[in-house]
């Protein structure tokens, strides 16, 4: 095998086309060729690329102050945390770079809960099958898949994983003594595009109730409007006692965080945590004016507003196509089609036509695109995805 023409680790295999500049819901390439993008960077450009405030944000913030570190006060830092706590259920912040990041704060807080309050002993943490949780060492112990944690040396002790939307195959999971928290991530992204039901979200909310453990979110591919409603959880009628969040927060800006009640980051005291860069002045003064956008009641109606066009939409794909088409999944503007065969093929038929769209596990197809989209646009990847779908089935036909 030869070696590529460059010096980038390999493990990643993207597609030719190199995209050079980005507005709104599009992207062009050095060619000048334009795509619709539905995939938004995973999840992450919300408000769409080049977005004007995000872009102003930025360039002001630039020419003023770049990096101070936590040893001083980050005036960007105390507004945005005062703005996610009226938002939510939480009552501190903590900001970090990344998901993974935000993700390992979960973790730490959970068991540093317990033994704060003199149990150190309950380090068990219940996942999901089918979840995703980053790249740490952390996460990916947290999430379990074997794809990911094999060859990296031997599991992490105290990560357990039950089935999603089986409350009974977490009880079975449940020792008492050891128990500390559940992680799930209320739309599950990566691993098939699936929303948790109501019954199992507030049951994984009771259980954790009846043993004095920690209910952990992981939004931060579902949370920041991505669903309709500003942070996912709020479709289920229940809090977390701790969440995290990345993607969708920082537009495009490397930011995320973990939040959590007083009472759940009891341990969390001065020295047991940090980060050079999380909260840093730039990502504060983008993740501020994107939170603005996000969080406007207006915004997040024109979000449920185009989400239920794009799910009746995918309805009508799935009816014109039920060979290729199980199954539409997920919520808002996060949803995965089920397909009978691999979802690679249609994802590059898609690409042919220029259109950008992801895939997830479990055979899914999926859609995320920026929340600006509007009815054009999703009238151009429903005929775009209804060739693809034609195309792949002629080919399997011939
Ligand atoms: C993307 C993702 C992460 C990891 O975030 P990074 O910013 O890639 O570190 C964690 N959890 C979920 C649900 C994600 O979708």
């Amino acid at each position: 095998m030869t070696n590529p023409p460059h010096h980038i680790l390999p493990v990643y295999s993207p597609p030719e086309e190199v995209f050079v500049r980005g507005e709104g819901v599009w992207l062009t390439t050095d060619t000048g060729e334009r795509y619709l993008d539905f995939i938004a960077g995973i999840a992450v450009n919300a408000l769409g690329h080049a977005h004007p405030k995000l872009v102003g944000a930025l360039t002001e913030q630039a020419g003023k102050l770049w990096h101070l570190s936590n040893m001083f006060r980050v005036a960007g830092q105390e507004r945005l945390s005062d703005k996610y706590c009226v938002s939510s259920f939480a009552e501190v912040v903590f900001f970090t770079n990344s998901g993974t990041e935000a993700i390992e704060g979960l973790l730490k807080i959970a068991r540093k809960y317990h033994s704060a309050g003199g149990q150190p002993e309950r380090i068990d943490i219940i996942g999901f099958k089918g979840a995703f949780h980053g790249r740490s060492y952390g996460g990916i112990n947290a999430a379990g898949n074997p794809n990911y944690v094999d060859g990296f040396g031997p599991p992490l002790p105290g990560f357990k994983h039950a089935e999603f939307n089986d409350l009974e195959s977490v009880k079975a999971l449940i020792n008492p003594d050891t128990f500390a928290a559940i992680l799930v991530e209320p739309v599950q992204g990566e691993g098939g595009v699936r929303a948790g039901t109501e019954e199992f979200i507030r049951g994984l909310r009771e259980l954790c109730d009846a043993h004095g453990a920690l209910l952990l979110f992981d939004e931060v591919q579902c949370g920041a409007g991505r669903t309709g409603k500003l942070w996912a959880h709020e479709w289920y009628g229940v809090t977390p006692d701790a969440m995290a969040v990345a993607k969708g927060v920082g537009g495009g800006f490397p930011l995320g965080a973990f939040m959590a009640t007083r009472e759940a980051a009891r341990g969390m005291i001065v020295g047991t945590h940090g980060s050079t860069y999380g909260g840093n002045p730039l990502a504060m003064a983008v993740g501020e004016a994107a939170f603005d956008e996000l969080s406007n009641p207006h915004f997040l109606e024109r979000v449920r507003a185009m989400a239920n066009h794009l799910g009746q939409s995918l309805e009508g794909l799935k009816d014109r196509h039920p060979e290729l088409v199980l199954d539409v999944r997920g919520k808002g503007l996060l949803r995965g089609l089920k397909l009978s065969t691999a979802p690679k093929p249609i994802q590059a038929a898609a690409r042919a036509r220029k259109l950008l769209v992801g895939v997830a596990g479990d055979n899914v197809l999926r859609l995320a695109p920026p929340l600006i989209v509007d009815e054009s646009h999703i009238a151009q990847a429903i005929d775009t995805l209804d060739a693809a779908l034609n195309a792949i089935h002629a080919e399997a036909a011939a």
